[in-house]
């Protein structure tokens, strides 16, 4: 960074030192996560409370991997972040084998704030159109109930797989009435009013989706996770290890998929190293105080936290960036998703010209080298903190079921698409683990299978196995 001024290079080893996480903070991190999984397993049902931590831990009610002789159609509705998925798939005779067809319908960003009626409508005309586009109306008739996965990813509590009361809306949703509710009912009433052959099997979480989906094709799999819009995990325990459903009287040995919710890991803010910009973020979050964990490494934060950065170094520093300029636009909150920081950090560093343009293009801001620069950096810095961060979920739950080898699924939009996220993650892994170089780390995070495609599917074919053979 020959050129940049001393007052600038001032403030890029301001934010460098604040956005650092070294590797003892790793370990830190890790350690007390570890301690927070281990709490979330004992902790009542519909909890909040201190001793029971902040992770939820949510039992699902998948019990154990497929065995890759599931059979039959079924529908998959994936409600994701910005899409609307609806899946058909067949689970074919031979072994992990599929087929699959799917449309995808746009999440209209004003139904995510809106109201509980409009979505579960919004959402069943959705699902209607692709029955209709896909099957002859005279069949409809025939056919017997389709058996649907739906693929809710927010933190439910269930005391069965076909249901789940919202504990609370995450990513941004603010939809009045449904926490606290059993989703399966509203979304059954509007499926009823529609007459569609479907009965909803499964509700199930992106991550188990994913866990159960990677799994499939891959026996080493322990661990399902997604780094996307939000981020989470789930791994399997035995149900004799998880107190809060003892009352149930099931086998000890029994595995049953936990959902972690651990973007809600640190909510009580003890070891996660917050700057000022994360205060913002959560503060003018919907939900204050929570998900603390998760607006530091989610896809939907990263843009935002890169935004807050720059507003105020324009705002309230001497070193003044974009001077005399305009920046109305960037001054709208979420106005960069991650994408912007993607691209930025794709550009080769020589010229920095795609970061200009996507400066002048996106917000009407020009920007001279050493802002380029600056920007680069913070581009950096920010994805590095989320993919290090990201990896103390990962290794504590490794820790804490003393896994010491294994394939890590993981899907979601920052883990497949931005730049080095992935390499970056597998570095803080061996800082954590203390690995030494090896030819092959012991335990490697890879892309999924399609969890909430697929995954709803096997988990709805499990469900219905289940059922038949007399077991819950
Ligand atoms: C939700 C989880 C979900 C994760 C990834 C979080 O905000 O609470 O249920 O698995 O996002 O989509
Ligand atoms: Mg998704």
């Amino acid at each position: 960074m020959a050129d940049v001024p001393d007052d600038l290079l001032e403030q890029i080893k301001y934010l460098e030192k604040i956005f650092t996480v070294d590797q003892a903070k790793l370990k830190e991190v890790t350690n007390h996560f570890v301690k927070e999984l281990e709490k979330g397993k004992s902790s009542v049902l519909l909890r909040l409370s201190v001793e029971g931590g902040s992770i939820p831990m949510n039992p699902t009610w998948v019990m154990g991997f497929p065995d890759g002789h599931e059979t039959g159609t079924f529908l998959a509705l994936d409600m994701g972040g910005t899409n609307l998925r609806v899946c058909e798939i067949i689970l074919l005779e031979e072994k992990g084998e599929f087929d699959i067809i799917q449309s995808k319908y746009r999440m209209p960003e004003e139904l995510k704030t809106g109201d509980s009626d409009e979505l579960w409508e919004y959402i069943a005309d959705c699902i209607q159109q692709f029955i209709e586009y896909h099957h002859e109306v005279e069949d409809l008739e025939k056919l017997d109930k389709i058996p649907l996965g739906f693929t809710f990813s927010f933190p439910a509590t269930q005391n069965y797989i076909d249901n789940g009361v919202l504990q609370r809306w995450t990513k941004g949703f603010d939809i009045s009435g449904v926490e606290g509710k059993d989703v399966a009912p509203l979304f059954e009433a509007a499926l009823a009013k529609r007459k569609l052959p479907i009965r909803l099997s499964a509700l199930i979480n992106d991550t188990t989706g994913t866990l159960i989906a990677s799994a499939y094709t891959d026996d080493t799999m322990r661990i399902g996770c997604i780094f996307g819009t939000g981020c989470n995990a789930a791994y399997m325990e035995n149900c004799g290890s998880v107190p809060k459903i003892a009352s149930y009287n099931l086998p000890p040995e029994m595995p049953i998929a936990i959902n972690c919710e651990y973007g809600a890991f640190d909510n009580e803010h003890l070891v996660l190293p917050r700057t000022p910009y994360d205060v913002i973020v959560d503060n003018d979050s919907p939900r204050p105080g929570q998900q603390a964990f998760e607006k530091m490494i989610a896809g939907l934060y990263l843009g935002e936290l890169f935004r807050l950065v720059l507003v105020d170094l324009h705002d309230n520093k001497s070193c003044k960036v974009f001077q005399g300029q305009d920046i109305s636009r960037l001054r709208k909150a979420y106005t960069l998703d991650s994408s912007f920081l993607s691209m930025i950090e794709e550009d080769p560093f020589e010229n920095l010209s795609e970061t200009g343009d996507l400066f002048r293009k996106e917000l009407g801001i020009r920007t001279n080298k050493p802002e380029l620069e600056l920007c680069r950096r913070l581009a950096e810095l920010i994805g590095t903190r989320a993919a290090r961060l990201s990896a103390c979920g990962v290794a504590a739950i490794c820790k804490k079921k003393n896994i010491e080898t294994c394939h890590v699924g993981a899907d979601g939009s920052v883990f497949n698409k931005y730049p080095h996220f992935k390499a970056r993650g597998a570095v803080a892994l061996r800082e954590i683990l203390d690995w030494k170089k090896a030819e092959m780390d012991p335990i490697s995070i890879l892309a999924a299978e399609d969890g909430s495609g697929v995954g709803a599917a096997l988990i709805a074919a499990l469900t219905i196995k289940r059922v038949k053979a007399g077991n819950l």
